[in-house]
């Protein structure tokens, strides 16, 4: 068996969408599984829409992802490049080979003639293909409409093709993932492979490409299934190897409607932006079509890729859930070695003066405040008090409790007492059971309601992380310090 080659060909004319980050996925646990080749290509015939900046954030968070290529835009390889806006060289020997044997015709018709011929459809109540009122153009016709300063376009002639290589005008072919799939080529009008101002379109420039970059599976979202069929039959019309198609199913919002920016984010660099772990966006969108035999949803790359068949992928659609992703995350963020979370956290705490904590201080931080986290970006509100002298004091913090008679002299008894305080965390831990063991013992306070006299009046707040690791981080001074300003 030949070396089995996928690809993802992004069109950067938007960040790399999360539909398109679980397309790549595929792809690339299906060469990983196969010891085959993941290829990159930038489809960027649109110049219209294409730009730089999207090409770089398809690079980026598809790196970010870990979903590395074998041969690509950046690296290159055996059939660069692997950019389809320097590959417009290429295109036009294959048009012309399409032209000569009689699968292609220029087409002369202009866009208001067009637009024309799809009203009538529409007045007809018909579904529009063209017409084919260029396919029989003589030499001198053509020449006249030539004259006349009209550029052709190229069509493809779909009856013709599909005539040469089927015995009736139904074209099938076996799907991947969703089996049996046929239809109907005379539903398929002549369409445009390249445009009248030279550009190849999306349908034509990809069979050349993955031809020649001898893609041999094709596996995309079910939206391209009618476009296979038109890729189908420019493959055997030039005599190429048609690869073997899996169209996936597509990515639905839980309302299930086309999952948009209303939803949430469907950037990936959005969802990173917002606190998402790439590990577990990959571990999220590979459940979106893929289950594990073992039923063991949370795995790594590597063990998603030893598991994974591409006949396991599932045809129908998936829901992106959104709170499932969030639970995915937390797991994650919960299972990082502390070392890495401590680096993962840092873009969301570039407000706060972090250089003011020891590495030991930060160490202890993030250590006492992760186990709520969800999203990374959560670390940002949970941490306001560790820094600076002053606290800023939650309504909350300040109504329910220091302004109670029973916080306030709780506060006064724990500055007099702490001021002899040995500020260490076996120390704190020790005497502080003592201050709330005593407090029980002589006024019959709940130890809770002590402690919440300390906590307000130190971190502004009615609860957060714990409040040994909190004074031992603050230091005994500015501790007291903010003890002292919560008595009246
Ligand atoms: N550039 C196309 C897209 O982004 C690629 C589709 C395909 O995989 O053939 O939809």
């Amino acid at each position: 068996m030949s070396e089995v080659r996928v690809r993802i060909a992004p069109s950067p004319s938007g960040n790399l969408h999360i539909g398109t980050a679980r397309t790549a996925l595929f792809n690339y646990l299906f060469a990983k599984k196969n010891n085959g080749k993941f290829i990159l290509r930038i489809e960027d015939t649109d110049a219209l829409r294409t730009q730089q900046a999207y090409v770089d954030n398809i690079f980026d968070s598809l790196k970010a992802l870990g979903l590395n290529w074998d041969e690509g835009p950046d690296i290159g390889g055996p059939y660069g490049p692997y950019t389809q806006s320097k590959r417009f060289d290429i295109y036009p020997k294959y048009i012309q080979t399409l032209l000569d044997k009689g699968f292609a015709y220029e087409c002369f018709c202009t866009p208001e003639e067009l637009e024309a011929e799809k009203e009538e459809a529409a007045k007809n109540k018909k579904a529009y293909v063209y017409t084919r009122k260029c396919v029989n153009l003589t030499e001198e016709e053509k020449e006249k409409l030539r004259a006349e300063g009209r550029k052709p376009a190229i069509r493809f002639n779909v009856q013709k093709a599909q005539a040469a290589f089927h015995d009736s005008s139904i074209l099938s072919f076996e799907d991947l993932v969703k089996g049996h799939l046929h239809m109907d080529t005379n539903l398929i009008g002549d369409f445009v492979i390249m445009k009248s101002n030279g550009a190849p379109t999306y349908n034509y420039a990809v069979v050349i490409d993955d031809a020649l970059m001898h893609i041999t599976h094709v596996i995309r979202g079910e939206d391209h299934i009618s476009n296979t069929y038109k890729q189908i039959l420019i493959y055997e019309a030039l005599g190429f190897e048609v690869p073997k198609f899996g169209h996936l199913g597509m990515i639905l919002a839980p309302d299930r409607s086309k999952l948009s920016k209303r939803h949430g984010a469907t950037a990936v660099s959005d969802f990173v932006k917002e606190g998402y772990l790439t590990e577990a966006l990959v571990n999220f969108v590979a459940l979106l079509g893929w289950s594990p035999s073992d039923g063991q949803e949370i795995k790594s790359i590597d063990e998603i890729a030893k598991d994974f068949r591409i006949e396991d992928l599932s045809s129908s659609n998936s829901i992106f859930e959104y709170d499932k992703l969030k639970w995915m995350n937390s797991h994650y963020i919960k299972m990082l070695p502390i070392e890495d979370l401590k680096e993962r956290l840092k873009p969301y705490l570039t407000m706060y003066p972090l250089d003011e904590l020891t590495d030991a201080q930060y160490t202890k931080m993030v250590e006492i405040t992760r186990e709520p986290l969800t999203l990374l970006s959560d670390i940002t509100d949970a941490v306001p008090y560790f820094f600076g002298k002053d606290v800023k004091i939650e309504p909350d913090a300040q109504a329910k409790t220091l302004d109670t008679e029973v916080s306030q002299s709780v506060l006064k008894d724990f500055v007099s007492k702490a001021q002899d305080w040995e500020w260490t965390e076996e120390n704190l831990e020790e005497k502080l059971a003592q201050f709330r063991a005593d407090w029980k013992a002589n006024e019959g306070i709940k130890p809770k309601v002590t402690m919440w006299a300390i906590r307000a009046a130190v971190t502004g707040r009615t609860c957060g992380a714990d409040m040994v690791g909190i004074l031992e981080i603050l230091g005994k001074d500015t501790s007291l310090y903010r003890a002292k300003k919560a008595i009246k």
